[in-house]
């Protein structure tokens, strides 16, 4: 009988430099008589690096070529600590960013997401082509699968959304079959295909995403990702001091939790496990025999105060020019119009005459939307600022959390209270965390 699928998913922290690629093999040797379908994400900082190698290319301001040939010594020089000098593995590395070299040789596209999506990708496809070879070197069987050979998405570049039938169709072909040959088998976080087969990316940080695609798609025992952190903290340990680990999560905290701004797992990576009640483990590549965080269906009923923080939120205050109320005819169209600009809303209040409305404020959705409905409608945005989400307050952690802030918008359920601030510390002066949250 052959053994249940696992799926672990490795991110950038943890494939950084070479050292760190020898711990991730040395955590996956331990599991060598596993069936282990294994997700990666480009090494270290490489998707930031190659954002700047598209902008580059999209000014055109002569820097392209040099960007990119920084990120590609990275790769060779990664990899020379990994493999001997002759090994076939600095060739693959090559033709992967040749794609890149072809592109950018090319005038700069009009559709600048479409772009980011070819160039971007390259990044998880590299890493996932170091750590296979490096994986079979050590003689740990590892076959490569192209992710975008199963995730197909739309064709909204930078954010392809899962067309969920044909993807379980092409997971059940081609990566089911893989799996059954035995050894591991590595894929590519963050990427899909959209059905004309131009690459997509799923969003930022959305390698968690795809590990739970895939671990639904082949019906896992359990995913886990593995971590710089031993596992879901009450806050970020970057911005708080004084966080303690959570054991234990239900899905619909952790769900909670992501969507607000909780960075240790990527929001849309709970649905899928939770649709197939495939438990997910919060591990830590630094401590691989730590308990780490499960999140699983059980109901826990004794949570500490847990904080997340969402920067870069614009708060977008519309009323309407007439004095009429905002009526439901206005919230329809309003709705549309953020809905059709994928802009996520994170939190709103309404009154007779105004909406607001607190909005991701990335790329130039907000002013985009603002510009599509200024004929009906007055708008003001209120940017930088930050929305802070707080499960199982208490008074003594709001109290502390609001310290040196303006609030601007605050909103209160039984077990959650989110507020909109300005003037909140920049990311290196770490608040001093009140004792619920230890
Ligand atoms: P990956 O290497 O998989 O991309 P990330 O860097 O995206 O990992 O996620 C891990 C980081 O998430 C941690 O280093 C930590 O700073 C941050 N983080 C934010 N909120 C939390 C939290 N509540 N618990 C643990 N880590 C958190
Ligand atoms: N490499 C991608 C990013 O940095 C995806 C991920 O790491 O999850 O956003
Ligand atoms: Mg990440």
């Amino acid at each position: 009988m052959t053994s249940p699928i696992r799926v672990f998913k490795f991110g950038g922290a943890s494939l950084r430099d070479a050292n760190n690629v020898k711990n991730v093999a040395s955590i996956l040797a331990k599991y060598k008589e596993e069936r282990i379908f294994i997700v990666v994400s480009a090494m270290g900082k490489t998707t930031n690096a190659l954002e700047k190698v598209v902008e580059s290319h999209a000014k055109r301001d002569g820097k392209t070529f040099e960007l990119l040939e920084e990120i590609k010594q990275k790769h060779y020089e990664l990899a020379s600590q990994l493999f001997p000098e002759k090994h076939e593995v600095y060739n693959t590395i090559n033709d992967s960013f040749v794609e890149i070299e072809w592109a950018i040789e090319d005038e700069p596209h009009d559709n600048y997401d479409y772009m980011y999506d070819q160039i971007v990708s390259v990044g998880e496809l590299v890493s996932s082509r170091i750590v296979a070879a490096y994986l079979n070197e050590l003689n740990l069987p590892t076959q490569w699968l192209d992710a975008r050979d199963v995730i197909l998405t739309d064709d909204i570049f930078r954010e392809g959304w899962v067309q969920w039938k044909d993807t379980q169709e092409r997971a059940d072909r081609i990566a089911r079959p893989m799996m059954d040959k035995g050894g591991f088998v590595i894929t590519q976080g963050f990427i899909g295909s959209t059905s004309e087969n131009f690459t997509t990316t799923l969003g930022r940080e959305g390698s968690d995403y795809t590990a739970a695609i895939f671990s639904y798609c082949l019906d896992a025992q359990d995913m886990s990702i593995w971590k710089d952190v031993p596992g879901v903290l009450t806050a970020d340990p970057r911005i708080f001091d004084n966080v303690v680990k959570i054991d234990r999560l239900s899905y619909k905290e952790a769900i909670e939790m992501t969507y607000y701004g909780a960075k240790v797992i990527h929001p849309k990576t709970i649905k899928p496990i939770q649709n197939k009640s495939i438990p997910l483990y919060v591990k830590s590549f630094i401590d691989p025999d730590g308990e780490g965080t499960y999140i699983s269906s059980e109901i826990e009923d004794n949570y500490p105060a847990m904080v997340a923080v969402e920067r870069d939120q614009a708060l977008m205050l519309i009323s309407t020019k007439d004095f009429s109320f905002v009526a439901e005819h206005h919230m329809s169209y309003l709705f549309t119009e953020i809905a059709n600009r994928r802009l996520q809303v994170n939190m709103m209040q309404n009154t007779a005459i105004s909406f607001g409305v607190c909005v991701n404020d990335t790329d130039d959705k907000v002013n985009q939307f603002a510009d599509a409905i200024k004929d009906n409608f007055k708008v003001i945005i209120d940017r930088g600022l930050e929305l802070i989400t707080v499960r199982h307050y208490t008074a003594e952690v709001l109290e502390s959390l609001k310290r040196g802030k303006i609030v601007l918008q605050e909103k209160r359920t039984k077990n959650t209270v989110q507020f909109v601030v300005k003037h909140v510390p920049v990311i290196r002066r770490k608040s001093n965390v009140p004792s619920d949250l230890r």
